[in-house]
């Protein structure tokens, strides 16, 4: 939401969800009048032109959707927030696009999860993010601590903004989101504020796991506290 608020870019949210083959239409049409520009005559437009075809791959739904957004949005870069590995993969072979790789903190994401922080779970969390990490090393992305970008969204943002080759404006800081069109995902669309919501709870609690489980804390130094 925050790149997708750049003059440059429109954030499409989560599009692998609304796009991928098996998705009940009736689904995404209870969505359309919930998308964040109001009421959406985008995305319509998207799901009648993936249907006329109905590919199967997923690479073939995101060539439609791509073919759809730059009709409707000459020379704008959609910001998609998928989160799969097979979203990032269709994309690639049918875009140029830049990845960003986003870091929580591993007892505040634990925390969130459990309400607790527990052995099981960290160790999980490191399993899974050096997994992700080298599932997508050969797409090179931009790797952003969640904390810096909830603490230090300034500086975080316009660092990122070098990685991307965008000048960085102050719009990013106040996403106007009736210019985006996220109709599923980033939990920042049906809040008012439209500003990330930090669950601090973890910070109350704590633990003896995070001073026992140095690996896992020093992954997560490495990686939730970097600025692109
Ligand atoms: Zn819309």
């Amino acid at each position: 939401m925050i790149v997708g608020s750049h003059p440059d870019c429109i954030a499409v949210g989560e599009v692998a969800n609304v796009i991928r083959a098996g998705v009940k239409p009736s689904w995404i049409e209870n969505h359309y009048p919930i998308c964040t520009c109001g009421h959406c005559t985008f995305w319509p437009k998207v799901m009648d032109a993936i249907n006329l075809q109905n590919p199967s791959k997923l690479s073939d739904r995101y060539r439609i959707f791509l073919e759809v957004f730059a009709e409707r949005f000459p020379g704008k870069i959609a910001v998609d927030s998928s989160k799969t590995l097979d979203a990032l993969d269709a994309l690639q072979t049918c875009s140029e696009c830049s990845v960003i790789r986003i870091v929580r903190d591993v007892r505040g994401w634990n925390y969130s999860k459990k309400g607790k922080i527990s052995p099981r779970m960290m160790i999980a969390w490191l399993r899974s993010n050096k997994a992700l990490e080298n599932a997508i090393k050969d797409y090179h992305p931009i790797s952003v601590g969640y904390e810096p970008m909830v603490f230090d969204t300034r500086t975080t943002v316009e660092k990122l903004c070098k990685r991307l080759s965008l000048d960085f404006t102050e719009e990013m800081l106040e996403p106007n989101v009736s210019k985006q069109h996220i109709l599923v995902g980033n939990p920042m669309r049906v809040n008012k504020e439209h500003r990330i919501k930090y669950d601090s709870r973890w910070m109350q609690k704590p633990s003896l796991w995070p001073v026992l489980l140095k690996p896992v804390m020093d992954y997560n130094e490495k990686h939730a506290y970097s600025y692109p």
